[in-house]
This record gives C-alpha cells, structure tokens and sequence, in this order.
C-alpha cells in the first residue's frame, strides 16, 4: 500500500482510528511470547557457557526444541549439539519435565500442560573460530547459531531475548542485537537475527568512530601491548568510509568489528557486526597489518554484499541442513576483489601494495592445478563437501571461490570498463544490483548475466553473457591481455631467475621429510613419488632434519636429480627433471611510458 492511494479527506485521527481497528487485533495475535534466555559462566575456565531458556508452550502437550546444525556464512556441518551438556527441562513450579532426544539436534519436552518450560542447558565453548564459541577467564565469544536452541516453528516472528550475567572481572558485553531494558540485556526481533548477532563479553579496548555519522565501534579482545589499537582503528574509519561512501547508504544504525587478537586469520559477517580472528602480531609487519586490513574490509562489505544484497538462496535459511548456491564466487569472491580496492581507493595502502595483492590472487588461481577440475560456479555449489573439507588432495580438483570470484571480479570490471569506453564499471553493476535485489527476494544467477548485460549495453550485451558462461560455467583458462591493456599494467616476473621446483609439500615427522601433498603434474607426480613418501637424499646426500626445501634451492630448474626415497620401509631411487617454479611471474606492475588514466581512475574511484 503506497501512501499516494489514501483518501485525502479523511482526517488524520479517523485514519488513524481505522488502521487501529484493522491491523491492531491482527497484529497482537501475530506477535507469539519471546523466548527468554540468561547466559552466564559461573566457571569461565572450565570453557562453558550456561544457559536458562524458558519456552512458551501455547498449550501444547510437548514442544520441539532444536539447535543449528550451521551457521550462515560458514558452509559446513558442524554438529553443534555435540557440545550441549546436561539438558533438563521443569515447569514454572520447577518440577522435572521429561526431555525426549528425538534427533542428533532436537529435544522433545513434555509440558505437562505448564503455559511455559524452562530449560537449562551447558554448551563446552573452546573453539576458537568466527563460528564457534568460545569462553576463558579473560572473555566469551557467544555465537548464534552453536549456543541458543530455539523452538521448532516454521519461520515467525518471535522475539528472542538475552540477559547476559558477566563474572565479577568482566566489565561489558556488546552485540549488534538492540539492548533491552536492563544492563547487558539484548533483544532480537526472530531467531534468524539472534544466530545473526554474536555476543562478547571480557574486559576489551573498545576504539569509536563515525562512519557516514553512524556510531562503529572496533573491539579489541586480547589487544596486549603489541597490538597498535589506535592506529587500527583509525585506519579502518578510513576504510570503512570509503565503502560507506561507495554504497552511498548505510543500512544499519551502528556497527561493531569484534576482534579477537591472537588466533589464526580468519572473518565473518553479520548485518550489523563481524567477527574478526587476526594472528597477534599482526600489526607488527606491513604484510600482517595489510592482512587484517583486508580482512576487516571484506566483513564490511559483507553488509551489502552477503548480508542484503544476496542469492535467493541465502535466507531465510534452514538452519538444520546444507543450503546450495553457484553464486559464492559472487558474495565471496566480489567481496574479496573490492576488499583489497578499497584499501587503496581509502589511502591506506599504496598503488603498488595493492597490484602486489591482486598478483597473489592471479597467482594462486593460475598456479592451483583444480582451477582446471572446478568451475566457479561448481565450486560455490560444493562448498560443503569441498571448500570447508580440505585434504592433501584439495588444491589438485578444487579452486577457491573466494580466489577465483576476486579474479573474476577484476576481469569482469575491466571488461564492462572497456566496452563502455570507460563511462560503466563493476561498481554500477553492484549498485544496480543492490538497489534491485537486497530486498526480500535475493538474486539468481540470470540476474547477476542481466545485471551486466544491461551495464554494456544491448549490442554489448551479448558478448558479455558469453564471456560470464566461460568464466562461471566452465575451467577453461582465464586471458588476462585485454584487462592488462586496458589499465596499461603488464604480467611481469619478478628480478631474478626462476626457483627449481619439485611440486611436493613436505612436514617434517620424527626429523624425516615427509610427503604431503603432490601436485597434479608437477615433476614429483610425473615421476612417481608417492604420498607418505620419506624423501630421504638428494643426489646421495642426506636431508638434514626440517632442511629440504632449502635443499631444493641449490639446484636450477632442468637439472636432473635423483630421490633416495623410502616406501613403507623399502629404499628406492626415483629420478626427477626439476622444473621453474610455477609461481614465478605473475606478477602486475604499470606498463612502461606514461602512466594510464584507467589505471588511476580505478584506483582512485
Ligand atoms: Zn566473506
């Protein structure tokens, strides 16, 4: 109902009136009893969490009770419910109700005819990851999705509310969830926005700063003297405005990075928080700090790009099986392309830190034999078995989406920037698309071709559409010259010469070099060295103990060298023509003579 259709006469009080009587009855039957939930850590470093949930029943005899299995962002089964503890349900009058397990995540709970159930319940928190919670004397990182067990109800609008107790030494809580009425008390409107609302608690540095006049906040957990908080939380105001400029609205009242300091790299977004686990010396190396930059720059993006500007198939979600789309390339992968962007387009990083970043990408796609195995598309529907479930075996029959979608990324904003003589870019394509689709609906693969198609117009269209069916659908091989030309860059290898290359991944084990990992048509796999394989000697001379990547660094690719190796207890001789490191070259800088235009207008945008 648009405004414009009102009867002008009507005066104000009898409209008003009248929108009472018709939706007000409506809407108090609509609006179900929240879910009440009090979260505490009597004992934080045991590494549990308690919880005390109390469930309306409606007058049911039993209710259905279920834990995620999953958490949106992050495709992997991840059985949270193995870490729930000593379930027991009562009624208000706290006599024992009879708790039935009636999945691997549900419990069924007799009520007894009581109007509500309480529930407690312990969940062992010491995962330390953007999905998984965890809890020590020092802090809780409280996720959605491994900690609240929710009724099973088809999706609705109940209200999910938490009251978080905080041992003596802890001095706050904070949440993207809106705060309820008393201290560390937060409410959210459904359950898909509580498992999308993580919760800290601890003592952290806590940095403010505006953003496009909204409030964001970056909070530090473990943040110790080595970590240079101030000066992170400068660099990422100006990040962060910088894609706040670029989306030109700002889809959320305030936002939180919530970052946990001391734990290997890793994000997730949430509409209006991310989490963030960054190494503790991350600030201490350029390489480090731009690493976490990226990072905190890509979560952000994710409000647009992920979080509302989505496939269809993202949300609402089933939270208790896996959820399948071929557009992963597009919400990680376009994320990751202009992760890296806008460290640049916001000066924190230089022209040639950036190109150095965009190389690695190229480098890592042009250099992982599956890229030859997987399309993108193919590796975003397999995520679940492929992405999230890595072995030694991985890099040859599968590629990142994330790698091969910011490549894609690159190629496609070159492409429309080209066909347009430079007056549309990638940036109108998601704008476009965000002004279309981040509503309910969510977008489909077509519309992503449609999107594009329209950006170069009707006669360009075409080729653009057969150029989106190779690079998505199929493995053939990327061509990188017209994107190359266009921003006047060339592919360079660095000075020197190649490094010899063998194509094998050792660890070292009871100090003897281990194969770990071969690659597909690497000279290893051409001349038969085997997983498991202990690589013994190199033209007669033993491997010293954790020494045989540098080994290989004496010789020159072509040269011939014979493996000692030894084969489930048995010596043998393999003999192998060392190759060029694959991974030399790749490697963008600006062409030679006068710098192009396009470059810095991309650079600078
Ligand atoms: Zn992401």
């Amino acid at each position: 109902m648009s405004s414009g259709r009102k009867p002008r006469a009507r005066s104000l009080t009898l409209t008003l009136l009248a929108l009472f009587l018709l939706y007000a009855p409506h809407s108090f039957a609509q609006t179900p009893e929240p879910i009440r939930y009090t979260v505490s850590f009597p004992a934080p470093h045991t590494h549990y969490v308690e919880i005390e949930a109390s469930y309306p029943t409606e007058g049911r005899p039993s209710i259905e009770l279920m834990m995620a299995v999953w958490t949106p962002g992050s495709y992997l089964i991840r059985e949270y419910e193995r870490h729930v503890e000593a379930l027991t349900a009562a009624d208000p009058g706290r006599s024992p109700l009879a708790v039935e397990k009636t999945r691997k995540n549900r419990w069924r709970v007799a009520t007894k005819g009581a109007s509500t159930v309480w529930v407690r319940y312990r969940v062992y928190a010491h995962e330390m990851s953007v999905r998984t919670n965890w809890v020590d004397d020092e802090f809780a990182l409280i996720n959605g999705a491994p900690t609240f067990i929710t009724l099973v109800e088809s999706p609705s609008r109940r209200r999910h509310d938490v009251r978080v107790v905080l041992p003596r030494a802890w001095t706050r809580s904070l949440s993207g969830l809106t705060a309820g009425l008393g201290e560390n008390t937060y409410t959210a409107p459904d359950y898909d926005t509580l498992v999308d609302s993580p919760i800290v608690a601890g003592s952290p540095s806590v940095y403010e700063f505006s953003v496009a006049g909204k409030p964001h906040y970056l909070v530090n957990f473990r943040e110790r003297a080595v970590w240079n908080g101030p000066q992170a939380a400068r660099d990422l105001a100006k990040v962060a405005e910088a894609i706040a400029q670029f989306w030109g609205t700002v889809p959320f009242d305030r936002f939180y990075f919530l970052n946990i300091v001391g734990s290997a790299k890793n994000g997730l977004e949430h509409r209006n928080s991310a989490v963030l686990n960054i190494p503790l010396d991350a600030t201490s190396s350029r390489e480090g700090y731009l690493d976490w930059l990226n990072l905190a720059s890509h979560e952000y993006f994710h409000a647009w790009n992920g979080k509302r500007l989505r496939p269809a198939e993202l949300g609402p979600f089933d939270y208790e099986n896996e959820v399948y789309t071929r557009a992963l390339w597009f919400v990680e992968g376009i994320t990751e392309y202009y992760a890296d962007l806008f460290l640049v387009r916001a000066g924190v990083a230089t022209r040639d830190e950036y190109l150095d970043a965009l190389s690695e990408q190229i480098r890592s796609l042009q250099t992982t034999p599956g890229r030859l195995e997987q399309s993108a598309e193919a590796a975003s529907y397999d995520a679940w078995i492929k992405f999230y479930r890595t072995d030694e075996n991985s890099s040859n029959t599968s590629i990142s989406y994330y790698v091969k979608g910011a490549v894609i990324g690159f190629l496609l904003d070159a492409s429309i920037r080209r066909l347009t003589a430079g007056s549309k870019s990638l940036d109108d394509v998601v704008h476009a698309m965000f002004a279309k689709f981040s509503t309910e609906r969510g977008f489909s693969g077509e519309d992503i071709r449609a999107s594009v198609a329209d950006a170069v117009g009707a006669a360009k269209g075409r080729e653009m559409r057969a150029w989106l069916a190779r690079v998505l659908e199929t493995t053939a091989e990327f061509d990188y010259a017209d994107a190359l030309a266009w921003f006047g860059l060339r592919m360079t290898s660095p000075g020197g010469t190649p490094r010899a290359y063998l194509g094998v991944a050792t660890r070292t084990e009871n100090g003897k070099a281990i194969v770990a990992g071969i690659r597909r048509g690497s000279p290893a796999a051409d001349a038969g060295v085997s997983l498991l394989d202990e690589i013994a000697a190199i033209n007669g001379e033993p491997v010293p103990e954790g020494r045989f990547a540098e080994r290989l660094t004496r010789f020159s690719p072509g040269a011939k060298v014979t493996l000692t190796i030894t084969r489930n207890g048995a010596a043998r001789s393999i003999d192998v023509v060392l190759a060029a490191d694959p991974r030399h070259g790749w490697q963008l800088s600006p062409g030679p003579g006068a710098q192009s235009p396009h470059l810095d207008t991309w650079l600078a945008q």
